[in-house]
């Protein structure tokens, strides 16, 4: 270990860093006496003699007992990555990627981005340099697919298994391969919870560390009726716990960005109200598309008092569920847990996959209150009654995999030459209606065979970090002349929210979006968005003026150049229409049905709009700005509310649908209805013409 003996010993005052060869800075002594303070310090050479002994170690420990910061650190200390290894950590969140390269590198005192860094799509902060590297488990997924051996690393640290997110399940049965044939490498299978037996029995008995974690009594308190609004309910407990509970940092879960910002804005107007009497409430959201320096802030120490004698401020942050294990804040002594976190659903019979708001399980709810007892004693407000924590919460989270459409896992696992997939050793295997819906999506938009096997536009589309219709979509643009323009609606469509509308000023937010707006829909208001913003030289204050947002359309931009740079090296012509031209718009809306034909719903005499093939009854979303009624329409995404949402919707022809997916639209295999007489209707016209 640097400047120690490799028995846990202390680097001396001013020794010199071997990743760079300077002196320790005094940062780097204050961190590690506070690293020395934390329970996975002392099993550090345990953990190592295990690995040395075994090809896989599972380790278990509570959230916060310092695996994630000390462990890989500590593989690197110990050799691993002599003769020029490096050691991977992989996690499921890239906010959490980022944020612990950042601490890492700190506790290493090395600069983040050489010897210690991370990588998540669309971002690679990591050098030639680089010994340590934290990445997105999906990330290591796709490393995997250039370089199945994963030659690069000595050992891989499976950070967070417990979380069972779809790209960890995979990677988990992908590794179990790899290990054997490469026996000189290690893995670290690390989980937050009990269930490490499972991970033991699944790596062939591999052997456990389990590190006590230090925790201390957290007072849980239930509400006695059931809330009508959770979000409501948690600003007024949070605003309660300030103006009654003794000092002590809070932390608010809620689901997602608007739901966390909303709460930040109303905690704030009405804390400010008691600054004087009860003290200063800091108030900080955090969420995955924050960006990493707001992030940061989370961590920044409580608020002081006023003026002498004053009482002293608190913290509060607002949280999705990263903060439940992936991400630690110390001084955190009240937990607010409405029971709530947004969960990937999968009906594989409609092959909808959609994001929704959902009540979480008993274990998440455990963890969520243990985050309120690591430094002292604390309590945990449950805003849902104790029955229904009995009765209606169920005990786990279901694995991802069990919730997921497959057909992008599927298409990197026959890249990677898995091709018997109902055999592959996964830890729960997925439905078999799912694999099948994959397959034949897959097969359908050309990237297999009707054997099963991967085609050449399959291994083409594999290689895009992207679902399988938007790759093929872009792949497909050079046959309507129009690569760079669906480029840019791809890489609209990859990032957060790209139109603002504060509750406050939404009619102003309305007439600047129509400014962009298209009457044909929202992928061509996008792309028009775009142009306007280049045209502005992608200025802040512009941004600002038509509620653009500012930082999505900066990772836009980021997402267009690297997608760019791909199919460039990929030989994909880069094409233009003529702006001029009659049918600029239509050549990119057939793009984008070349792609997006399996996501169409159709225009019923009813005034409905059912999805073609599946038939589910679906409505334009208010935030379309598609103000008529198109008979054929092209949709980005469902959205599962109270109501079936289609969201980033477009107009098509069914003309082209004809055309350009004569395969999907076979209307001798065309469920009955309404759809496929119109369909039929509109072959006859083609066929006579
Ligand atoms: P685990 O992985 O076991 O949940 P971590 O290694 O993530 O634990 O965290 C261990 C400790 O490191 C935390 O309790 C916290 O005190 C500290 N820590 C982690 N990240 C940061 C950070 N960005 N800033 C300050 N302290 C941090
Ligand atoms: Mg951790």
């Amino acid at each position: 270990r640097p400047g120690g003996s490799g028995n846990g010993g202390i680097a001396p005052v001013g020794g010199i860093n071997p990743y760079t060869n300077r002196p320790y800075s005094s940062k780097y002594h204050d961190i590690l006496a506070k690293r020395r303070g934390l329970p996975v310090y002392e099993f550090l050479d345990d953990l190592l003699a295990k690995v040395k002994k075994n090809q896989v170690v599972v380790v278990e420990g509570e959230t916060g007992s310092g695996k994630t910061t000390q462990i890989p650190q500590f593989l690197v200390d110990a050799g691993y990555t002599r003769d020029g290894y490096c050691v991977a950590c992989t996690q499921p969140r890239r906010v959490a990627a980022m944020s612990i390269a950042k601490r890492v590198s700190e506790e290493m005192d090395v600069t983040m981005g050489e010897e210690v860094g991370y990588t998540i799509r669309f971002e690679d902060c990591s050098g030639p340099k680089t010994v340590l590297k934290f990445l997105t488990d999906g990330m290591l997924l796709r490393e995997a697919m250039f370089d199945p051996m994963l030659k690069k690393y000595k050992v891989i640290v499976l950070d967070e298994a417990h979380e069972r997110t779809l790209a960890t399940d995979v990677l988990m049965g992908l590794l179990k391969d790899v290990l054997q044939r490469r026996p000189d490498m290690k893995m670290v299978v690390m989980s937050a919870t009990l269930d490490a037996e499972k991970f033991q029995k699944y790596f062939g008995d591999a052997p456990l560390l389990r590190v006590p974690g230090r925790m201390f009594k957290v007072e849980v308190f239930y509400t006695p009726e059931p809330e009508r609004d959770y979000v409501q309910a948690a600003i007024r407990t949070a605003l309660q716990i300030h103006l009654c509970e003794e000092p002590g940092d809070i932390l608010v879960f809620l689901t997602g960005e608007e739901e966390i910002e909303d709460a930040c804005r109303k905690i704030r107007d009405e804390s400010a109200n008691y600054t004087s009497t009860h003290g200063e409430l800091a108030v900080y959201p955090l969420y995955s598309s924050l960006p990493p320096t707001q992030q940061q802030k989370i961590f920044s120490e409580a608020p002081g008092p006023q003026a002498p004698g004053a009482p002293p401020g608190r913290k509060v942050v607002v949280s999705t569920n990263i903060a439940e294990t992936s991400l630690t804040i110390d001084g955190i002594v009240y937990v607010v847990d409405p029971g709530f976190s947004k969960q990937k659903i999968y009906n594989p019979r409609v092959r909808v996959e959609s994001l929704l708001v959902s009540p979480i399980s008993r274990a998440s709810a455990q963890q969520r209150s243990g985050r309120a007892g690591r430094t002292r004693p604390g309590k945990c407000f449950r805003l849902y009654t104790e029955k229904s924590f009995q009765k209606d919460l169920q005990e786990q989270t279901y694995p991802e995999i069990l919730r997921s459409q497959m057909s992008n896992v599927v298409l990197t696992l026959l890249k990677l030459g898995v091709e018997d997939l109902v055999h592959f050793d996964f830890m729960d295997p997925p439905a078999p209606e799912t694999l099948a819906r994959a397959l034949e999506e897959l097969n359908y938009l050309g990237a297999i065979s009707d054997e099963g096997l991967i085609t050449q536009m399959g291994h083409r589309m594999s290689e895009l970090p992207l679902d399988p219709q938007a790759a093929k979509m872009v792949l497909s643009a050079p046959d309507f002349g129009c690569s760079n323009e669906i480029l840019t609606i791809v890489s609209m469509l990859s990032v957060p929210q790209v139109f603002m509308r504060p509750k406050e000023a939404a009619k102003r937010a309305d007439e600047a979006k129509a400014q962009f707006a298209h009457v044909d829909g929202d992928h061509l208001t996008l792309l028009n968005a775009y142009h306007a913003y280049k045209q502005h030289g992608g200025s802040k204050d512009w941004c600002w003026d038509n509620f653009i947002n500012v930082r999505s359309m900066g990772s836009a931009e980021n997402v267009r150049t690297q997608l760019e740079r791909m199919l460039t090296r990929m030989e994909v012509p880069l094409l233009s229409p003529d702006f001029n031209a009659p049918d600029y718009y239509t050549r990119i809306k057939k793009a984008l049905t070349a792609g997006g034909y399996m996501q169409v719903a159709h225009l019923q005499k009813t005034g409905q709009y059912l999805t073609v093939k599946d038939h589910q009854i679906v409505s334009i979303h208010p935030s379309s700005v598609l103000d008529m009624k198109p008979p054929w329409v092209l949709y980005a995404d469902f959205v599962l509310t109270s109501k079936n949402y289609i969201r980033t919707v477009t107009a098509v022809e069914c003309e082209w649908l004809l055309e350009i997916a004569p395969h999907y639209y076979d209307l001798a295999n065309f469920p009955k209805g309404e759809t496929k007489n119109e369909l039929e209707a509109c072959a006859k016209r083609l066929y006579q013409l």
